[in-house]
C-alpha cells in the first residue's frame, strides 16, 4: 500500500548520496531515471549530491562486497544526524543472487543500520520514490525528536 505523503508539505529539501557497493548497475540505472524528465525528482525538492557530508539520505545498491564495507562505514560516519540509509534492490536487501558468495560482507544491514528496504531486481522507479517517501517521513520524525531533545 502506498504511503500517504503530501509532497507540497516537504519541509526541507532532501539530499541523497548514492553508493554502488558491487551492483550490476541495474539498480543504479533505475535510480538515475528518477533525475530524468519523466520522474523529475528535483521538482519535489529531492536532489543527488556528490558528498556524503551534504547528504540526508544514503542510498546503497549492490550486495556489499567485502572491500566496500569499510568505505561504506566511513561514508556513513561523514553524514550529519539525522540520517537515513536506504537499501535498494534485492542485492542490497538480502545479497540477492550473490548471497552465497564468500566475497560479501553484506547484505547492507550486516554493515550499516538500514532504515528503508526497497525490493526488486531492479526496483522500478515508482518503488524507489515510495522508499524515498518513507525516508522523508522517518527523517522528519528524527528531526523533531532531536529538536525536542535540544529544547528540553
Ligand atoms: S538487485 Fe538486480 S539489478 Fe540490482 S544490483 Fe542486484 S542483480 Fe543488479
Amino acid at each position: 500500500m502506498a504511503t500517504e505523503w503530501n509532497w507540497e508539505a516537504l519541509p526541507k529539501s532532501l539530499a541523497i548520496y548514492l553508493w554502488n557497493s558491487g551492483s550490476c548497475n541495474g539498480c543504479d540505472s533505475e535510480f538515475f531515471a528518477l533525475s530524468g524528465p519523466r520522474y523529475d525528482l528535483e521538482r519535489l525538492g529531492i536532489q543527488r549530491v556528490d558528498s556524503p557530508c551534504h547528504a540526508d539520505v544514503l542510498v546503497v545498491s549492490g550486495p556489499v562486497i567485502a572491500s566496500e564495507a569499510e568505505m561504506l562505514r566511513q561514508i556513513h560516519s561523514q553524514m550529519a544526524d539525522p540520517k537515513i540509509v536506504i537499501a535498494i534492490g534485492a542485492c542490497a536487501v538480502s545479497g540477492g543472487i550473490f548471497r552465497a558468495s564468500r566475497c560479501l560482507a553484506g547484505p547492507l544491514d550486516a554493515v550499516l543500520p538500514v532504515d528503508v528496504y526497497v525490493q526488486g531486481c531492479p526496483p522500478r522507479p515508482e518503488a524507489l520514490i515510495e522508499g524515498l517517501t518513507r525516508a522523508v517521513i522517518d527523517l522528519e520524525g528524527r528531526r523533531k525528536s532531536m529538536e525536542g531533545r535540544s529544547l528540553s
